[in-house]
């Protein structure tokens, strides 16, 4: 019997392929991995045991047809801000908990064109709106390390999924952070690609300049494998990019000819002293294998959080307007004037949405206009200018990708502030469109710690590479399996 806990997306497909097992017996082992686990943990919103079997059934009724998929079989996870057709999608809130949509997001119908199997949808904070997953309606995912501990969010619930092994891999969304956070508090890979490199039709709007959908994976070979089936131009989404620029990475075949910088700005008190030690471990490790490391500041990166904190609450403040109890969703219509709908049916938001469209409606609000949204953004293009230069002298930049470990449930609840700093280090990539990934690199007190490397416009190739190579160099849990 094959043990989903020793499986990897890669050596599933080669399974299928030589006919050692079916889709259909793979997508149960993970149906029945998927439904126990979730008990313990509650990563999954939604189980999709019809659908993946129904997908299931049709490769396997034509395995010979489909051999060339790329991901032929494969159960994944998807975060549930993400339309599925005729799934519940409900993006953690109250509002969405019975919207089922008429249509797949262009990278669903990617993953289904790809032979993967849609196995669940993944548990998430509101709206995309957190680092803990403890703001979804649909209660808190415990990190699979120990369940005491949040899962990191917002895409808790994919990092989980692909951490206990309920799926193979996983697609998250990630606007200041949230692949990477969660994949380093959970010890997968997860990668935020370049802005407008994968289609945004079908996610459910947040910061729609700084929202990006992109994959989770037990290693980087399978990240790779899965950014590769959902890039590309889309032309239904205008932001997408039409022809991703060829990034020459010749040089870098091997990590010896890399210039590499460790932002300072990033590793500063508020990075914890053991997450520090083992990104040091790490940063050693990496100049064993021949790659010249400096440290460097950059600019205006230290502005990150208020930039972040004004511009993408003054985006949502808009894009959730159109929650109103109308459209879509649920419909609160015990009032006497659609007013009385609108006004409670938007009372169902929890209170950190309700705390981002209030501060979004604030920064764009005449009078305060200039002072805050405007002078953000123009914050927004030094850091962007920062980054255009540093990469005009260094191959990558390195930090850790979360100031801390995985923490205690309910621990940072009550001090939005502090919650906020869990992205410290991942928001300035967001802010500047740049694509960055988390590779775990080792453990501290039994939690996993990740590595953030982020690169320059469209060199996920040459990230993918270099991170590949790393993690080859680091057994970063030495072994250590989660113990559900
Ligand atoms: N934690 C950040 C926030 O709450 C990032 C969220 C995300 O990337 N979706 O806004």
């Amino acid at each position: 019997m094959t043990n989903p806990k020793d499986l990897t997306a890669t050596s599933c497909i080669k399974l299928i392929k030589s006919k050692e097992v079916t889709a259909t017996e793979i997508t149960n082992i993970y149906l029945d991995r998927s439904q126990r686990v979730n008990s313990q943990i509650n990563s999954l919103i939604t189980i999709c045991t019809e659908h993946a079997l129904e997908q299931a059934k049709m490769i396997d009724e034509n395995l010979d047809d489909h051999m060339e998929k790329p991901l032929l079989g494969v159960p994944i996870s998807v975060k549930d801000v993400i339309s599925t057709s005729n799934i519940l999608t409900t993006a953690g809130s109250n509002i969405l908990s019975n919207y089922i949509p008429p249509y797949d997001a262009t990278v669903v119908k990617k993953l289904k064109d790809a032979g993967a199997i849609i196995i669940s949808k993944a548990n998430c904070d509101e709206f995309a709106m957190g680092s803990s997953n403890e703001n979804s309606f649909f209660k808190c995912c415990r990190n699979p390390w120990d369940t005491e501990k949040v899962p990191g969010g917002s895409s808790g619930g994919s990092a989980a999924s692909v951490a206990a092994s309920q799926s193979l891999l996983s697609i998250g969304s990630d606007t200041g952070g949230s692949i990477r956070q969660p994949a380093s508090l959970c010890g997968v890979v997860g990668l935020k690609p370049t802005y407008g490199a994968v289609s945004r039709i079908g996610l459910i709007a947040f910061g729609s300049s700084y929202d990006q959908i992109g994959p989770f994976a037990k290693n980087v070979e399978d990240c790779e494998l899965l950014y590769n089936v959902i890039k590309g131009y889309d032309p239904k989404d205008l932001t997408s990019k039409k022809q991703i620029p060829d990034f020459n990475f010749e040089k870098s075949r091997n990590l010896k000819d890399l210039k590499i910088a460790i932002c300072e700005d990033l590793i500063n008190e508020n990075i914890n002293q053991n997450v520090k030690s083992v990104f040091d471990n790490t940063v050693s490790k990496i100049s064993e294998l021949g790659a010249t490391i400096e440290k460097i500041n950059i600019p205006y990166i230290g502005e990150s959080l208020p930039v972040y904190y004004l511009t993408a609450p003054s985006e949502a403040s808009s894009n959730l307007n159109r929650f109103d109890g109308i459209k879509y969703g649920i419909s609160d219509q015990s009032g006497s004037s659609s007013w009385d709908t609108i006004n409670l049916t938007r009372s169902n938001f929890g209170d950190e949405v309700k705390r981002r469209i209030l501060l979004g409606t604030f920064a764009l609000s005449s009078g305060y206009y200039d002072d805050y949204y405007d002078k953000a953004q123009k914050i927004r293009g030094l850091i962007i200018e920062s980054f255009n230069k540093v990469f005009s002298n260094y191959d990558i930049v390195i930090s850790p990708t979360s100031p801390t470990t995985a923490f205690q449930i309910g621990s940072l609840t009550n001090d939005p502030i502090l919650m906020y700093q869990n992205d410290i280090c991942t928001m300035p990539a967001n802010i500047a469109g740049i694509p960055a990934i988390s590779i775990p690199c080792g453990m501290s007190e039994g939690l996993p710690v990740g590595l953030q490397l982020m690169g320059p416009n469209f060199s996920e190739p040459f990230l993918l590479m270099a991170s590949k190579i790393i993690e080859e160099k680091l057994s970063w849990n030495n072994g250590v399996k989660i113990s559900i």
